[in-house]
């Protein structure tokens, strides 16, 4: 839970899994291209991206260094950590600052900042903090600040690090001329990339006016951009696969979706602490809805605050820093969320008499809250990702006709008499968005969650297809050979090893129907969302019990560090396809479960000619292991 780098979904660490590429190739240029496309759709703007490979301080000290110069006149306001760093940064450049400076938890209101302008003509920029990661504040009129930099043409640079991707910013539109963030807040992707954004006024002035600066200097990232769609030097390559990743998800979930959602959330933490005596810090309208900072209970000390938070409930948070060091923890619930406590403790300690048994208690208060937060989350945002592993049950009918076809439960199988014993009933197993079944399942499944029953319509056009009437074909009778004397309608044939439902016989010839036989059919699914596979022990059991054709009780592994052992049951040694399935099995465990190293499948031959006393004794052992594995299992 800490407040950047925030939790990284599994499927943008997943994307970084790649072999390295050469970044004068075709691959990088697809890669690059994508990232920066995407990066200007979550800026909303038609201006210039550059993904740079550094932490956020990077992407703001390079809006800096490419557009101050000595002498400069700048007006940013100042209320914590990073407004400082920033000013510092201007004051480093060579600018003169017009500091509007506010308490922690505070904002320079608009009017401070119209008053700053109207007594600074000649003002070169405007520089701000939008959301004070530090005390938890966000700047809410940075769609007005138009009005007065559009006075003298002044610049507008946005520090958006905490905050973009998890509420609104209309760069184009309102009138920013630079902005920024880091990959490893609210965009939910590993740290080390932070993009800037550079409208077209800007660039040009940047590229007639040159920093004395190499690695951030963004008229050679323009260039080379404009040239071949490179870097002008080595990107952090791996990373940007995980950011364009995560851009895919900002993107899925639809930016709006995506703010609403850290509203909600916010809201709901605000007032559900609040109810608990955690009131805001932030002064009412500086509220940030990304990065929440409270008054923190009174007693409550930092540091054994945190110990016991970390050792009873495995959540880590981080400390304050700058001024408000061993006085703020600062916390991210799930990915893109934050929020953080303001401590007043001071003295406190000493009236306290229990340390440890009072701050448990508070914990307990504290966490109440953040499980409401989490089932909010959990009701206005797509529940799972591409890629996760789930177990459904299902139950598959033809929708006219309520013919049942499938099924994944032994009970219902045996009640529309399509049981099979040579099939595993057991709930299925599904990669979200891998289309490991049908598209309009796969696709209905993302808005599920576990424990949910539904019931899924799919029409053809994302199921078996539509009828294709091309795929009705008149061959004559005697194609079938022998065959053509026993056929009859409704068979099922092979011809030219294609399979088909014969519709028509006579006249020598017979019409075989090749389209599905659910083609042009809306099926429905009564589904039960069962599981979310969360562990590498679950998925590799799931992986196993889906690919080898045993009682799931005849299948066991050993992981050793990062070596997978697993056992290849007797009765399958001799079976066609054995290889199949290893490959199988393999392909899909290194892919869900990307830390291992090697797999090995072991096959151990027992000798048929030991005595029979101790073969007895050998498979009772077998016996009582297997119960004891079942039992286990269990
Ligand atoms: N600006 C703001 C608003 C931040 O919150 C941070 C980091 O938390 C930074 C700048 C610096 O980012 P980084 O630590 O990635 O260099």
């Amino acid at each position: 839970m800490l407040p950047g780098p925030t939790n990284v979904p599994e499927r943008v660490m997943r994307a970084m899994y790649v072999p390295m590429i050469n970044h004068r190739s075709d691959d990088f240029v697809e890669l690059y291209e994508d990232c920066v496309e995407k990066t200007k759709k979550v800026f909303m703007t038609n201006g210039e991206a550059v993904c740079l490979s550094a932490s956020g301080t990077g992407a703001v000290e390079a809006s800096v260094v490419n557009l101050i110069k000595k002498g400069d006149k700048v007006i940013i306001p100042v209320n914590g950590e990073f407004s400082s760093r920033l000013s510092q940064m201007l004051e480093w450049a060579g600018a003169t600052t017009i500091k509007l400076e506010t308490p922690p938890g505070e904002n320079a209101s608009f009017e401070a900042v119209k008053e700053a302008f109207d007594n600074n003509k000649d003002v070169k920029a405007f520089y701000c903090v939008w959301n004070e990661t530090s005390t938890g504040t966000m700047i809410n009129y940075l769609d007005r600040v138009k009005d007065l930099t559009s006075r003298n043409d002044s610049y507008y640079v946005v520090d958006g690090v905490s905050i973009v991707g998890g509420e609104e910013l209309k760069v184009d539109k309102w009138g920013i001329d630079i902005a920024t963030t880091g990959a490893q807040k609210a965009f939910a992707a590993p740290p080390g990339i932070s993009p800037i954004v550079v409208n077209e006024r800007t660039k040009k002035y940047m590229i007639e006016n040159p920093p004395n600066t190499m690695y951030f200097n963004l008229p050679r990232y323009f260039k080379y951009y404009e040239e071949s769609k490179h870097t002008p030097f080595t990107p952090a390559l791996p990373l940007l696969y995980a950011y364009r990743e995560a851009m895919n998800m900002i993107l899925e979930e639809g930016l709006d979706n995506r703010i609403r959602r850290h509203r909600i959330c916010s809201g709901a933490l605000y007032s559900g602490l609040s109810t608990i005596g955690l009131t805001p810090f932030a002064k009412e309208d500086s509220r940030s809805t990304v990065v929440i900072a409270l008054n923190y209970l009174e007693g409550l000390e930092d540091k054994t605050f945190r110990n016991t938070l970390a050792q009873k409930f495995r959540v880590l948070v981080a400390g304050g820093f700058g001024n408000l060091k061993g006085k703020v923890f600062r916390s991210c619930y799930e990915n893109n969320f934050f929020y953080c406590f303001y401590t007043r403790y001071d003295g406190l300690q000493s009236r306290c008499k229990s340390w440890s048994q009072h701050c448990r208690r508070e914990i307990k208060r504290t966490l109440i809250p953040v499980n409401l937060y989490k089932e909010i989350q959990k009701r206005c945002t797509l529940t799972f990702g591409n890629g996760t592993l789930i177990l459904i049950d299902y139950t598959a009918k033809v929708k006219n006709t309520d013919e049942v076809f499938d099924t994944t439960i032994e009970a219902a199988a045996k009640k529309h008499s399509l049981h099979d014993p040579n099939i595993k009933y057991q709930p299925k197993l599904i990669s979200i968005g891998e289309k490991w079944v049908i598209k309009g399942l796969d696709d209905a499944l993302v808005n599920t969650s576990v424990g949910d029953k539904k019931t899924i319509e799919v029409t053809p056009d994302k199921g078996f297809g539509e009828r294709d009437s091309g795929k009705v074909r008149m061959i004559p009778l005697r194609k079938l050979g022998e065959d053509a004397e026993k056929v009859s309608i409704g068979d099922t044939i092979e011809v030219d090893n294609k399979k088909g439902v014969i519709r028509f016989i006579g006249s020598g010839r017979v019409q075989i129907d090749y389209n599905h036989r659910f083609a042009g059919k809306t099926i429905v699914y009564d589904v039960n969302v069962l599981k979310e596979l969360k562990s590498d022990e679950e998925k590799t059991t799931e992986i196993l019990r889906k690919d080898i054709p045993v009682d799931n009780d005849k299948i066991s592994f050993k992981k050793n560090g990062n070596v997978l052992d697993i056992s290849i049951p007797q009765e399958i040694f001799r079976i066609d396809g054995l290889q199949i399935i290893k490959h199988l099995a393999q392909v899909d465990i290194f892919k869900f479960v990307p830390t291992l190293e090697k797999i090995n499948f072991i096959e151990t031959h027992v000798n048929k000619a030991t005595k029979p006393q101790q073969k007895k004794s050998e498979d009772t052992k077998t016996k009582s292991q297997d119960i004891k594995k079942t039992a286990k299992t269990k």
